[in-house]
């Protein structure tokens, strides 16, 4: 193939364990999955189907990275989440078997402009310049859920300097991995390389230049990022 103009890399993460590297094709995240966060933000967590939003593939931060303070914000927060790989996809999954389709599990924070976000909002205007900005979705290594299996419980938190921020349980989520996955899968054709950001629990907050965010999910891992 001959492109006009040189192609740019493929965005890619790491796997554990392995030498060979996984293709980052979409990125799908989920809006409001656990219900204390979904009251912290002003809405009433039992009347919703899940919703989505998609940020760009090369807005992934690879681990230990540092990044510079996103612009045109005053506002970023932090949203840890469990993030699910899928080696395989499809349309209209069903619900049984939407984990075949899975790859394997990471964890990551879904950087947020919540001021732009915000502006969106009350303008009924859509929230991409809010969710999907350059260096908004950092993502650790993938663990192969050969390796773990799928995890449905397990502590999830996020530390800034060292201080506890955000800490929740998996099984606290509204949506389970299978049902956004079956879901979402009814929306669009999903596919190998997509990567799905499960949601955030409560305690969402502001980062500020200098922090050091950390971020866990038991038996899938760690990821750490500087805002500099
Ligand atoms: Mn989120």
């Amino acid at each position: 193939m001959n492109y006009a103009i040189p192609l740019w890399e493929q965005p890619s993460l790491p796997i554990a364990g392995r030498t060979e590297r996984f293709p980052v094709r979409r990125i799908y995240c989920v809006g409001r999955n656990y219900a204390e966060h979904a009251r912290e933000m002003g809405h009433d967590p039992d009347r919703e189907l899940p919703f989505f939003f998609m940020k760009p593939a090369d807005a992934i931060v690879q681990n230990d990275a540092a990044i510079p303070y996103p612009v045109r914000t005053k506002d970023v927060h932090h949203e840890i989440e469990l993030v699910v790989a899928l080696k395989s996809g499809g349309a209209d999954i069903a619900l049984e078997k939407a984990l075949d389709h899975v790859f394997g599990y990471a964890v990551g924070i879904d950087l947020t402009r919540r001021d732009l976000q915000g502006e969106a909002k009350k303008a009924g205007r859509p929230w991409d310049m809010g969710k999907g900005f350059d260096n908004s979705a950092p993502c650790s290594a993938i663990v192969p859920a050969s390796k773990i299996g799928h995890p449905s419980k397990g502590a999830i938190w996020l530390k800034v300097n060292g201080a506890i921020r955000q800490s929740a349980d998996l099984s606290a989520l509204i949506w389970s991995v299978p049902e956004m996955i079956s879901y979402l899968s009814g929306l669009v054709a999903l596919k190998g390389g997509d990567l799905l950001y499960s949601g955030t629990p409560a305690g969402v907050g502001p980062t500020v230049k200098g922090d050091t965010l950390e971020g866990h999910v038991d038996s899938v891992g760690e990821l750490t990022i500087r805002i500099v």
